[in-house]
């Protein structure tokens, strides 16, 4: 079976634009090919942070993943530094990469732009997702669009590190060379199929640093009161203005949400001025509810069983350190160590 590794940073619960823009494809993928979840702890600290929080937020959102639908008897569910090769490999291919390609990443530019004193971590940021990825040679990983930077980033990590340390295989390349074994393989990227959740504000991406989200498990109170002002069509001012749905974050909404003659349906009462914009956010309201009572009501259940999660993790961690420690092995050896 094909592997795949993920990652997802420990923000604590998770909003709904994590869980349309990669866990729900992960729950999905998780039948489909071996899978290997991580809640990546050391990028979180590549900013500044709480370290008490942290803790909160790691175990928050190991609730949520659980809680929205991994199963860990189909795939493995993990904390980055519970298994520290990561870091090691993290090294190792820190020599081999140049400092110009770093600094060329577009996430790197942007978080640079509003930080006055830039930690190295920011800059290595993409090495060690990298180390993430071949630490488990895995041939796929689940991306969003704005991630297929830092995965191409790895793919030439991998063939340089395979150019320069993979053993000969007695074979010559078409250009004479000497052909050397593939060790890591270049991971492909699996995008993701849902389009880029925006914020309520309509403006950027959903995101908690920009305070525009939905929390996967607040309740239909909390939720509503986000829907009811969230920004729609600018164009539609009265309820008598026509709408144009394609531009609405409402209507994104309803397709990732609502059944197919549901979203047919908001599309002609916009385009016909047939509604007004809160009716159609208490459709939206009533299709996320559907979907949301059961991922609420198993995190109630984790949290209420805080050893099931640490017996997750643990076994996860445990798994993913033998996988680990088998490529370490090698890599030291080709590295010379
Ligand atoms: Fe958006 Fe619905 Fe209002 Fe149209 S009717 S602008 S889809 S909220």
């Amino acid at each position: 079976m094909s592997r795949i590794f993920s990652g997802i940073q420990p923000s604590g619960e998770l909003h709904i634009g994590n869980y349309l823009g990669a866990v729900r494809n992960w729950v999905r993928l998780q039948h489909e090919f071996e899978a290997i979840f991580c809640i990546v702890d050391y990028h979180a600290i590549t900013v500044a942070y709480d370290p008490e929080q942290l803790r909160l937020r790691r175990r928050a959102m190991a609730v949520s993943l659980l809680a929205a639908g991994i199963d860990p008897n189909a795939a493995t569910l993990f904390v980055q530094s519970q298994v520290p090769e990561h870091t090691e490999l993290t090294w190792f291919l820190n020599t081999i990469t140049p400092l110009g390609e770093l600094e060329r990443q577009t996430q790197f530019k942007e978080k640079a732009q509003r930080q006055e004193s830039i930690a190295a971590g920011l800059l290595n940021y993409p090495v060690l997702q990298a180390a993430d990825i071949l630490l488990y040679r895995a041939d796929s990983v689940p991306v969003g669009e704005d991630q297929v930077q830092h995965l191409e980033l790895s793919r030439v990590v991998a063939r340089r590190w395979n150019s320069q340390f993979g053993r000969p295989t007695g074979s010559t390349n078409e250009d004479g060379t000497e052909e050397r074994e593939q060790f890591f393989p270049e991971p492909k990227a699996l995008l993701t199929p849902t389009r880029r959740i925006m914020g309520l504000d309509g403006q950027a991406k959903m995101s908690k640093s920009m305070g525009n989200t939905i929390g996967l498990l607040e309740s239909p109170e909390s939720i509503w009161a986000k829907l009811r002002p969230a920004v729609t069509d600018p164009k539609r001012i009265r309820k008598t203005d026509p709408g144009t749905p394609e531009v609405c974050n409402i209507y994104h909404l309803h397709k990732a949400f609502s059944p197919p003659d549901t979203v047919e349906h908001v599309a002609v009462q916009c385009r016909t001025a047939g509604w007004g914009c809160i009716d159609c956010k208490k459709v939206l309201a009533e299709s996320m509810e559907r979907e949301l009572v059961p991922i609420r009501r198993r995190a109630a259940e984790l949290a209420d069983s805080p050893r099931t999660v640490d017996d997750v993790l643990a076994a996860g961690a445990t798994h993913c350190r033998a996988l680990a420690r088998e490529t370490m092995d090698a890599v030291r050896d080709r590295m010379g160590f």
